[in-house]
C-alpha cells in the first residue's frame, strides 16, 4: 500500500515574518567628515547617498529581532543607548533583540560624542553635528517602526560567500604592496549573507557583511565607500530588494590598494558578486525560531599615562590629533576628574533558526572572527562595530606589539612603527576618549563572554572529530 502523503507538508510549517525599511541619512548641511583626523574642511558634496536600513524578523512564536545598518563611521554608547531605550519604549524591543551596526565608512559625517578628540571642530560645527545627530536618532527610531509595520510572511536563508580584497594592514606595508608577492595574515574572507524572500521566492532583503575598513576613499564627498557600491549593485541585481551591509571584524583590515573611486566601485562589485554567488548556491533555509542574548562585560583598562608622560605626548609633532588627545586627558586629570578603570563592552549573540550570529562592539580585529568561527563553527557570522564603537578591540599580541618597546618594536621595521602601534596604542585610545590602553586579558574576557552569551542563546560549540 502506498503511504499517503501527510496533509501537513512543508507549506503548513509555521513561517517567518520579515519587514524592511530604509531612509536616506546624507547630511543636508556641510558637516565635518568622520574617520580621518587629517581632513581640514567640511564635506563638499555627495558621491552616493548614505543610508540607514532596518530588517526585522519575527519568528513563529512572535519573537522579534531588528538589524539596523548605518552608512556611518560608528556611533557612540550614548546615542546607541538612547535609540535602544526608545525602541524598548515604543516597540518593546530589548537590547538583546537589536543590533545597530555601523559600516565604518570614512566618507560619512561625524556624529556627536564619537571619537571626540580626532577632529578640531568649531563651536558652529559642534552645534550642527549635534542637530544632525538628534535628527538621525529620530530617523533610526522611526525606521525600526517602519520595518515592523511592513512585516509580511517570509522565508529566511543564510550562507557564506568569499571575497579577498581586504589586506591585513598591520602585517603588510601599504606603500610596498604592489611589489610584495605574498600577503601576510591573519585574514578572514567570509561574506556572511542573510536572504529574506517572500512566499513567491522574490528577494526582499539581503543582509551581508565583510570584515574590512570602508577606507578606499578619503576625499570630501559623502559616500558609503565600497560597501555603498556593493549595496547599490545588489539592489540593481535584485530589483525591489533592500541590501543592508554590516561591518565584520575589520579593525585591522584595509581595502588595498585604494584611494580612487574606480577602486571603490571595483571592490563594491566584487563584494556584490560574492553575495550573488552565495545567493545562487544552496543556502540553508532556517526554521522559524529566534533566540538572543546580550550583555555588557567590563573590559579592564590599564592606568592612564602619568602627567609627565602626557606632557611629553602633548608635544608630539607627528599629528595634531595626538596632541589634542593628550591635552584633553591632561586637563581632565588636572581638574581631578576620575578616570574609568573599565568599559562596559557589548557582546551579543543571535540564533536565527540554526544560524549563529555574534555581534560585538568596537573596531574588532580579525582574530576575534577567526577564534569565534573556530569555536562555534565556520558558518558562524561575526560582526564588529555593533551597538557601540568605543575604540579599537585589539588582541593581547597586538597590545604587546603596540606598546612594548622592548619586544614589540623589534619584530617590525621601526619606520613602520606608527602602523604597528595603531590598533592597540595609547594615542588610538586617547583619541576615542578612553584614558588608558586595554589590559592584556581583553581577549579572554571577550571570548569568555561570547561563549556565555552563546550558551544562553542556545548556540552549540563546533564538534571536531
Ligand atoms: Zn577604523
Amino acid at each position: 500500500m502506498v503511504k499517503p502523503v501527510s496533509a501537513i507538508g512543508n507549506n503548513a510549517a509555521p513561517s517567518w515574518k520579515a519587514g524592511v525599511a530604509r531612509v536616506v541619512i546624507t547630511p543636508q548641511e556641510r558637516l565635518w567628515m568622520a574617520g580621518y583626523a587629517s581632513r581640514d574642511h567640511v564635506a563638499e558634496g555627495t558621491l552616493q547617498d548614505l543610508w540607514a536600513k532596518a530588517l526585522v524578523l519575527e519568528d513563529a512564536g512572535g519573537k522579534r529581532c531588528v538589524l539596523i545598518t548605518l552608512d556611518l563611521c560608528g556611533i557612540p554608547k550614548d546615542m546607541s543607548d538612547y535609540i535602544r531605550g526608545q525602541l524598548k519604549l515604543k516597540y518593546k524591543l530589548e537590547k538583546a533583540q537589536i543590533i545597530i551596526n555601523s559600516s565604518h565608512t570614512h566618507s560619512g559625517p561625524v556624529v556627536a560624542n564619537a571619537v571626540q578628540n580626532a577632529y578640531d571642530l568649531s563651536q558652529e560645527q559642534t552645534q550642527k553635528i549635534k542637530s544632525y545627530t538628534d535628527q538621525l536618532s529620530k530617523q533610526i527610531i522611526q525606521l525600526a517602526g517602519d520595518a515592523i509595520k511592513s512585516l509580511e510572511p517570509a522565508e529566511v536563508f543564510t550562507g557564506n560567500g568569499f571575497a579577498r580584497f581586504q589586506v591585513n594592514r598591520r602585517n603588510n606595508n601599504e606603500p610596498f604592496l604592489l611589489i610584495q608577492p605574498e600577503l601576510n595574515g591573519p585574514d578572514d574572507y567570509a561574506v556572511p549573507v542573510i536572504k529574506v524572500a517572500d512566499k513567491s521566492g522574490t528577494i526582499r532583503a539581503i543582509a551581508f557583511g565583510y570584515a574590512c575598513h570602508n577606507t578606499v576613499l578619503n576625499g570630501y564627498q559623502w559616500s558609503g565607500d565600497y560597501a555603498g557600491y556593493a549595496q547599490l549593485e545588489l539592489e540593481k541585481m535584485y530589483p525591489g530588494s533592500t541590501a543592508l551591509f554590516f561591518q565584520g571584524a575589520g579593525g585591522d583590515q584595509n581595502p588595498l590598494p585604494r584611494r580612487t573611486v574606480p577602486l571603490a566601485r571595483q571592490y563594491g562589485k566584487e563584494l556584490a558578486f560574492a553575495v550573488e554567488a552565495a545567493l545562487s548556491a544552496s543556502m540553508k533555509q532556517q526554521s522559524s525560531h529566534l533566540s538572543f542574548a546580550y550583555s555588557e562585560v567590563q573590559l579592564p583598562l590599564n592606568a592612564p599615562p602619568s602627567k609627565e608622560e602626557l606632557e611629553l605626548m602633548a608635544k608630539d609633532t607627528s599629528a595634531a590629533y595626538k596632541r589634542r588627545s593628550a591635552i584633553h586627558l591632561l586637563q581632565q586629570i588636572n581638574k581631578g576628574i576620575a578616570q574609568i578603570k573599565s568599559y562596559p563592552y557589548p557582546v551579543q549573540v543571535w540564533k536565527i533558526g540554526e544560524q549563529s550570529l555574534f555581534a560585538l562592539g568596537g573596531e574588532l580585529v580579525i582574530h576575534y572572527a577567526i577564534e569565534i568561527r573556530r569555536i562555534f563553527g565556520s558558518d558562524a557570522f561575526v560582526l564588529g562595530y555593533s551597538n557601540d564603537v568605543m575604540g579599537y578591540i585589539p588582541t593581547a599580541q597586538i597590545l604587546r606589539e603596540s606598546n612594548d618597546k622592548e619586544t614589540g618594536y623589534a619584530f617590525y621595521d621601526p619606520a613602520n612603527h606608527d602602523a604597528v602601534a595603531y590598533e592597540g596604542g595609547i594615542f588610538t585610545q586617547l583619541v576615542y576618549g578612553l584614558p588608558g590602553t586595554w589590559a592584556s586579558d581583553i581577549e579572554a574576557v571577550i571570548l569568555n563572554e561570547a561563549a556565555r552569551m552563546a550558551r544562553i542563546a542556545g548556540v552549540a560549540r563546533a564538534v571536531y572529530k
